[in-house]
């Protein structure tokens, strides 16, 4: 075995059917009186019922998170911390709505307390994302890790299976890339492997009976594992492709993740045979690129960057954006490989 350091950001977490029940004693044992509530103008109903719930120390709702957190609305949504006087977060919603929240917590340390609703795993992670200029910039601080996660699988069944299906690409991601990361560690490589057997056995029964609260249940918990995964070791080619491909041509988040992911794991396979053996393994298939291929397809999930909006002439300078700064991946990055990674993700081609 190969020597590792685990240092695990420690997050309370809550999990099960009627979670949100424990929302107003979980801000309680926080030692907070007047929590914020945050969510997209999407979902302000779930914000006001959360609102509601938490009686007396509900000092506001802001259902104005937008995707990628703009610096404006960050700056808008700590005015509104400041002036009413936030001593908590309830950040209700998905990666978005639980960005706005680390957005908050990095200038002020208000403790977050999440209750996610999508499969993406923000809330598991010190990761913290802030748009500015039209560039993604991100970092870590252990502040915007939310002190509590409330996992209540009855929030995800209004998701839609078109951003279910993705958000579970999008988590399976994060832990493809653990089993590989330059700082994996076993601890990390059980949680993802669990995760992958969890999603890739749940999400297409998401998809196909959107009622069927025991696959949601199974997916959020596969996802609760995968944002695990991805708070506590480093990821490779695949995010950055995502980062900066979806970045640069404003693609939707997670439906990138699900086209990429495939053609990723295809460019490392032979770099890196154990963590391919694992992910396989977990995905009940002979390869895990094919497999992560047919799993996007049968869930209904995008496979084609062209049908996501990707311009067709943009290939060359994506591959050039994706490679020009060096970063960890087991196989090396090579500009013709890249750009043919991309072409392959573009077209929609089942991985050789
Ligand atoms: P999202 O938060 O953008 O949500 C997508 C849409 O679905 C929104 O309109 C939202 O209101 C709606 N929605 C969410 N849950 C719903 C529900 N249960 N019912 C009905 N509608 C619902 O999507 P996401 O994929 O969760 O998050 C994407 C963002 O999160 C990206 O900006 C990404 O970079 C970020 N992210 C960050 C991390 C991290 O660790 N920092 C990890 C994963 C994703």
């Amino acid at each position: 075995m190969r020597n590792f350091i685990y240092d695990q950001p420690a997050s309370r977490v809550i999990f099960g059917v009627g979670s949100l029940d424990r929302l107003a004693g979980e801000v309680k044992r926080l030692g907070a009186r007047r929590a914020i509530v945050l969510a997209t103008p999407d979902q302000r109903k779930d914000a006001e019922e959360a609102a509601r719930r938490l009686g007396d120390a509900a000092a506001g709702v802001y259902a104005e998170a937008v995707m990628h957190v703009p610096i404006e609305t960050a700056r808008a949504a700590r005015e509104f911390a400041r002036r009413q006087e936030a001593d908590c977060c309830v950040a209700i919603g998905g990666g978005s709505t639980i960005g706005l929240g680390k957005a908050i917590a990095l200038e002020s340390a208000l403790p977050i307390v999440a209750v996610p609703t999508t499969f993406a795993g923000s809330e598991m992670t010190p990761i913290y994302g802030i748009t500015e200029g039209g560039l993604k910039k991100t970092g870590r601080d252990r502040k915007v890790l939310p002190k509590t996660v409330l996992y209540d699988p009855a929030l995800t069944l209004t998701l839609p299976s078109k951003i279910a299906g993705p958000s579970g690409m999008n988590a399976i991601a994060h832990c493809v890339e653990g089993l590989y990361a330059e700082d994996a560690n076993p601890i990390m490589t059980l949680l993802a492997a669990e995760s992958i057997r969890a999603l890739a056995r749940s999400l297409p029964v998401v998809v196909r009976e959107p009622a069927n609260l025991d696959a949601r249940s199974d997916a959020l918990y596969g996802a609760w594992l995968a944002g695990t995964v991805l708070g506590s070791v480093g990821m490779a080619i695949h995010h950055k492709l995502c980062h900066v491909v979806g970045g640069t041509f404003n693609l939707p988040h997670a439906d990138t993740h699900a086209v990429i992911l495939p053609h990723a794991v295809a460019y490392n396979r032979d770099a890196v045979p154990e963590a391919m053996r694992i992910a396989a393994g977990a995905l009940g298939a002979p390869d895990a690129a094919q497999a992560l291929y047919d799993l996007a397809v049968r869930i209904g999930a995008p496979v084609a960057l062209k049908d996501i909006g990707m311009p067709g002439d943009a290939l060359d300078r994506a591959a050039k954006l994706a490679t020009e700064n060096p970063y960890y991946n087991p196989r090396p990055i090579e500009y013709s490989a890249v750009r043919e990674l991309l072409e392959n993700a573009y077209y929609g081609k089942r991985p050789a």
